[in-house]
């Protein structure tokens, strides 16, 4: 996805949260793949960090910006994963249900 043309209407200028402008925020690309890319800001005034996911299709660009408490590192991390299964979804029922409480050994999932 090339977003270099667009890339002043696309990019927030200002810090959706207190409205700082752009020379407070970092923006740090995290992911990328054939229809969207990721990109993580954060404001040096207030502090807040948000990932903004770009997405490209047939209708135009879709941007979706999302409030995070993770750092670049972790959101370029997330960006890469295996999304979530019903399998694995069960598999964390199954083990809640037969939870009785801490006993040291809380995260011995498969
Ligand atoms: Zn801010």
């Amino acid at each position: 996805m090339n977003i270099s043309r667009e890339y002043d209407r696309i990019i927030p200028k200002k810090c959706p949260v207190c409205g700082s402008q752009r020379d407070n925020l970092t923006y740090e690309p995290v992911g990328r793949d054939k229809t969207r890319t990721a990109i993580y800001v954060s404001c040096e005034k207030c502090l807040a960090s948000i990932v903004f996911f770009i997405t490209q299709n047939e209708m135009g660009i879709i941007t979706m910006g999302v409030l995070t408490d993770v750092n670049a590192r972790e959101a370029k991390n997330f960006f890469g994963a295996t999304p979530v299964s019903d399998d694995d979804i069960i598999d964390m029922y199954e083990y809640l249900n037969d939870f009785s409480g801490a006993t040291g050994d809380i995260c011995n999932l498969k």
